[in-house]
């Protein structure tokens, strides 16, 4: 049986800004098990990142609780990696892409560092750039390191915040074909947030529909388009046609948390 990697329950979060309370996400429950790649869509505003802040420990929860296989999150876990949306300013620009892939790997030996980075900037195709700085690439070139970055430190769960989101979209179906190869041969396990119903069907192979602010999961749906993903045919499938109306239909007519409770 699988086991599971993640798991959230009853989560909620709720923000104290000036003009009062804001309920970002509320009542918040699912799993992700060993190897999965789950997408998570909701509108924008509908408490997505505040999610992935509270799996990745950098805010503290109002309500409810996380576990990584099996763990209580309590602050920052140490086998997770985030990618975030704005590649410009999650790399150093004082280091090269070498050392930008190298700087969470400190702990290991140098030589170790070097072979770690070195095997994750092939994998994203950038092996000829170590030497670089992250200002001398494009957009996409960056998130490519940010991407290596995070798989280099071999994390159990990767969590990504619209990692594609700020590329143009030729960049974007590269990368996710990219994503989809490298979380296949190094059977990573995935959460990937993101506004783009098309690309969460497109990624997962599961997808879990989020209510407007304050979030909760109105659905969670199996993508049944196997392994071998192609922009063109599995884009142009009946099956892909018919989950992102579905979800486009679940997104519109998801109830907010109010009309829930
Ligand atoms: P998403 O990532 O889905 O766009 P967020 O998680 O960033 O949504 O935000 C959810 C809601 O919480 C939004 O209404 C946003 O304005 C609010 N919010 C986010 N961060 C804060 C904060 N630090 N303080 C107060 N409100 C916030
Ligand atoms: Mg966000």
């Amino acid at each position: 049986m699988a086991q599971t990697m993640l798991d959230v329950a009853d989560l909620g979060h709720t923000y104290q800004a000036k003009d009062g309370a804001h309920d970002a996400i509320d009542g918040l429950s699912f799993t992700v098990e060993a190897g999965e790649l789950v997408c998570v869509v909701g509108p924008s505003g509908c408490g997505k990142s505040t999610l992935l802040r509270s799996i990745s420990g950098l805010i503290r929860p109002t309500r409810g609780a996380v576990s990584l296989h099996g763990t209580p999150v309590d602050g920052v876990p140490a086998d997770l990696a985030v990618v975030f949306q704005d590649y410009s300013r999650s790399l150093f620009p004082w280091l090269t892409v070498q050392r930008n892939v190298e700087f969470p790997l400190r702990e290991l030996s140098r030589a170790e560092r070097t072979a770690r980075a070195g095997e994750a900037l092939a994998a994203v195709g950038l092996e000829n750039a170590g030497r670089k700085y992250p200002w001398q690439l494009s957009g996409g070139m960056q998130q490519r390191v940010a991407i290596a970055r995070a798989l280099a430190y071999r994390p159990a769960l990767l969590l990504m915040d619209e990692p594609f989101a700020s590329v143009d979209a030729q960049t974007r179906f590269e990368l996710e074909d990219l994503l989809l190869r490298v979380r296949r041969e190094q059977d990573t396990t995935v959460l990937l947030v993101t506004h783009d119903i098309d690309e969460s069907v497109y990624l997962g192979d599961r997808v879990l529909v989020l209510s407007k602010s304050p979030a909760r999961v109105v659905a969670a749906l199996d993508v049944g388009l196997g392994e071998e993903r192609d922009q063109i045919t599995t884009r142009s499938s009946d099956e892909f046609v018919e989950l992102r109306a579905k979800v486009a239909g679940l997104l519109q007519s998801a109830p907010t948390a109010e009309t829930v409770h």
